[in-house]
């Protein structure tokens, strides 16, 4: 039970100094467990289920090998030669996407922590609007990570301020976004459709050589030839669904 317990705390890179500041337990507790003096009592363990986000039944499973990648977020049994193989490869398409679309906050405590502490910030108007812009960024980014998740880090994903101007041209997303943050928030990414309901972005299926100038590739630079991909996405993701 012990050593479950120390998988799943060094799986998430923390201490028992942490944990135990969290959950407000004492530090002893944890020495008589890992000593076998004794076992943390049921409201105490819970408390430590709940920090990892964790039934309570997690640490009386023996054949828990249960990991969640603090990076990519994929949770898979390291005892399972499959599951560890399948996180492999969702680790590299991980990194892809980091490489494209810069941090990605896919651990999920990590992303549920960003968002509740910056929201405290964003919502409170006694603040700087400057500041409560960069914590309302912030909680952008996470709600971005998300998305690019949930597309299995696709790279066709759009990047971070096209996803945030199509949050902000959805009414029933930014209705909670005060008027003066809104505004900067508009002034800055300005707003597009594109997301019709939810915080997921879904990727358009994108056929090959659906538009006529791409025919024509030869004779547009790089750069133009990125414009069009960008306007054909935004045209495709405009259109009604169904
Ligand atoms: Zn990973």
């Amino acid at each position: 039970m012990y050593e479950i317990y120390c998988n799943l705390r060094d799986s998430r890179g923390v201490k028992d100094a942490r944990v135990a500041e969290a959950t407000g337990i004492g530090k002893s507790t944890f020495s008589d467990w890992k000593s076998g003096r004794s076992v943390p009592k049921q409201d105490k363990l819970k408390k430590i289920a709940d920090y990892f986000g964790v039934p309570i039944e997690y640490f009386s499973n023996s054949d828990n090998g249960l990991i969640t990648c603090k990076d990519c977020g994929l949770m898979y049994d390291s005892s399972y030669p499959n599951d560890v193989e399948e996180h492999r490869h969702q680790h590299e398409a991980w990194k892809r996407a980091v490489d494209k679309f810069g941090q990605l906050y896919c651990y999920y405590p990590e992303c549920e922590k960003t968002k509740t502490e910056n929201r405290k910030i964003s919502q409170n108007t006694s603040l700087p609007l400057n500041q409560r812009l960069d914590a309302q960024i912030e909680i952008f980014k996470c709600l971005f990570s998300r998305s690019v998740m949930e597309n299995n880090f696709d790279l066709n994903h759009v990047p971070f301020d096209v996803y945030v101007s199509m949050l902000l041209g959805n009414s029933t997303i930014n209705q909670d976004l005060e008027t003066d943050l809104k505004e900067l928030l508009v002034q800055k990414y300005g707003t597009r459709t594109g997301i019709s309901y939810g915080t997921v972005y879904h990727i358009p299926n994108m056929h090959e050589n659906t538009v006529a100038a791409h025919k024509d590739g030869d004779n547009f630079t790089l750069e133009e030839l990125e414009k069009i991909e960008e306007y054909k996405k935004l045209l495709i993701a405009a259109r009604p669904k169904g």
